[in-house]
């Protein structure tokens, strides 16, 4: 049984773009293969166990090739057997995305695959920036093609092709006759390279020198840019504006639409990549806000899980034999669900070890899990509580123990059947269950810990980030060792580099604080400071808009 590739679309860089369906396998994906395109905010909804595999810049920097990611693919869905192997592409993976070729390859090798639209650029870039792509009496059709075809007919690499493109134009096979005399709107993609070839080569055609375009840069970004031209100025408009790549480039009569429905405001952190760390979950209110006003935000959580049952459990991993002494198995949490079956498959078992057992949880979310492994619970308290769990296995105990001693078994004591209870929870799961099972057997499947190093995606874009917040000292002293560890790592491949000891050097060098106190802590650190009035998320949010207006 090999693992099953999902080819997802990510949309266009705004997060919120991404499918439901997207999302969903995303966040328990075991393996994620991505582009340079996708942003860190998706990449931050990805299962955080799953392993992030680059392909835009990979692994000396230089990008993998087409032959060498369908060779991956099918090399993971190998070696993750059952495994859901995220293969997740910038817009729609059919778009100039060579989703295509990646399905065949699949197909060759066997391995099971299912595709999930994303929302494509080609239309979306153009909605953000308020130009419809058709429109009654001005288009009837609108035209997606690519400014960068190689003429044997392949299309380059969507990622960077535009910017390696050393000689213009020469590789496009396009069919400008045709596409000068189609009335409908154009929409180029991967063409800013290419464009002062393409307009003149139109306009050669005898497609109206005054058609107006636009060139949209990182559309539905923070950072996003709408520059207007017209056929004849484009490549001058290029040059003097800097456009750059990613970008779009829409033509016809409906662009000018764009100057009356442009509706994407400009917010007041637009453009702005933020840093959030975060102890625990309570930090995802001040994203929430810092999104909303237009910033990137990039959270960075300090705490992680692990799996641990050889270490702590007393038990080797092979030794899943010992589930054969219980009857019942109880859940407290969607982690230990997941490290348990992590674990158990690891081992080479499978559910079949849980046949006959009775299966316990602590709530309704722990008991949808189990049923994404095919698992229906026979025991749910009331209150999706410790203790309620605790009571309900106490009595289903009991009832069992009167039935043992009514058929005149009485020498399975009460103790022998508790013993039975095995409970599947983490390190730092309280006692109540213990308490009111005291002969319960606990295996911890899985401890929580400090975050001792941040993936490589997130490294690279907290150090592109423009500032940090920090909320408190811990924040502060957890992230910058967090910082520091992964420096040390990369600077021990890389022993030229000296100068990088202070964790303001490998991040931004802003931070926004609350508090006196959180300030001092990020001081000390070699941040420069701006720290709210008052010691609340409010005063904070507030001084972050001051200080970027007065800055801008
Ligand atoms: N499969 C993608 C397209 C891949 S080709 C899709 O459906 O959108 C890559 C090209 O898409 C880029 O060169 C650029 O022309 C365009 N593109 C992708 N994301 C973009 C964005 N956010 N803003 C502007 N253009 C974008």
């Amino acid at each position: 049984m090999k693992g099953t590739v999902y080819l997802i679309g990510a949309g266009p860089g705004d997060p919120g773009l991404l499918t439901l369906r997207g999302k969903e396998i995303l966040e328990k994906a075991d393996v994620v293969v991505y582009d340079r395109l996708v942003s860190p905010a998706i990449l931050g909804m990805c299962n955080p166990k799953a392993k992030m595999v680059d392909v835009g810049k990979m692994p000396t920097h230089h990008k993998v090739k087409q032959s060498e990611i369908n060779r991956l693919l099918v090399q993971f869905a190998c070696e993750f057997p059952g495994g859901v192997i995220a293969r997740l592409k910038g817009g729609d993976p059919f778009v100039f995305g060579r989703g295509g070729e990646e399905a065949l390859e699949l197909v060759a090798a066997g391995v099971e695959f299912e595709v999930v639209p994303g929302i494509t650029s080609a239309i979306s870039v153009p909605a953000y920036a308020g130009i419809p792509v058709s429109h009654r009496g001005i288009a009837t059709s609108f035209h997606i093609i690519t400014g960068h075809e190689k003429a044997d007919g392949r299309t380059c690499h969507p990622e960077r092709s535009e910017a390696e493109s050393k000689d213009p134009g020469q590789n496009l096979s396009l069919d400008f006759e045709t596409l000068a005399k189609c009335p409908g709107t154009l929409i180029f993609l991967m063409g800013i390279a290419n464009m002062d070839f393409i307009a003149r080569r139109l306009m050669e055609c005898g497609k109206d020198t005054k058609t107006p375009l636009a060139f949209i840069e990182k559309g539905t970004t923070p950072y996003q840019r709408t520059v207007m031209a017209t056929l004849e100025t484009a490549g001058e408009k290029i040059a003097r504006e800097n456009v750059t790549a990613p970008a779009i480039t829409i033509m016809g009569g409906v662009v000018e639409l764009g100057q009356t429905l442009a509706w994407k405001k400009n917010l007041p952190l637009a453009g702005k990549r933020l840093v959030v760390t975060r102890a625990a979950k309570q930090a995802s209110g001040i994203s929430a806000r810092l999104t909303a006003l237009g910033a990137e935000v990039i959270e960075t959580p300090m705490i992680e899980t692990r799996d641990v049952i050889p270490a702590k459990a007393g038990i080797s991993s092979a030794d899943f034999n010992a589930l054969a002494n219980f009857d019942i198995l109880a859940f407290t949490s969607t982690n230990g669900v997941e490290s348990f079956f992590r674990q158990l498959f690891a081992a080479g078992y499978d559910v079949r070890v849980l046949a006959g057992k009775k299966i316990a949880s602590v709530g309704k979310i722990t008991e949808k899990k189990l049923l994404e492994y095919g698992i229906r619970c026979d025991y749910v308290p009331e209150d999706h509580t410790g203790e309620g769990l605790g009571r309900l296995l106490r009595d289903v105990v009991n009832k069992e123990e009167r039935v043992i001693l009514s058929g005149e078994r009485s020498s399975e004591s009460k103790d022998l059947i508790e013993s039975r209870i095995l409970l599947l929870q983490g390190n730092l799961a309280d006692d109540t269950l213990l308490k009111l099972l005291p002969q319960a057997t606990r295996w911890v499947v899985y401890e929580t810990l400090p975050v001792a190093e941040l993936p490589e995606w997130k490294r690279e874009a907290v150090a592109g980030a423009d500032a940090v917040v920090f909320a408190s000292t811990s924040a502060v002293e957890n992230f910058c060792s967090v910082i520091l560890s992964g420096e040390r790592s990369s600077e021990s491949k890389d022993l030229n580099r000296e100068s990088l000891t202070t964790p303001a050097s490998c991040s931004p060098r802003l931070a926004f604080c609350i508090g006196r106190m959180t300030e001092s802590a990020a001081r000390k650190h070699g941040y420069e400071t701006v720290t709210s009035d008052e010691t609340t998320m409010d005063s904070l949010v507030k001084k972050i808009v001051e200080h970027y207006k007065k800055e801008s």
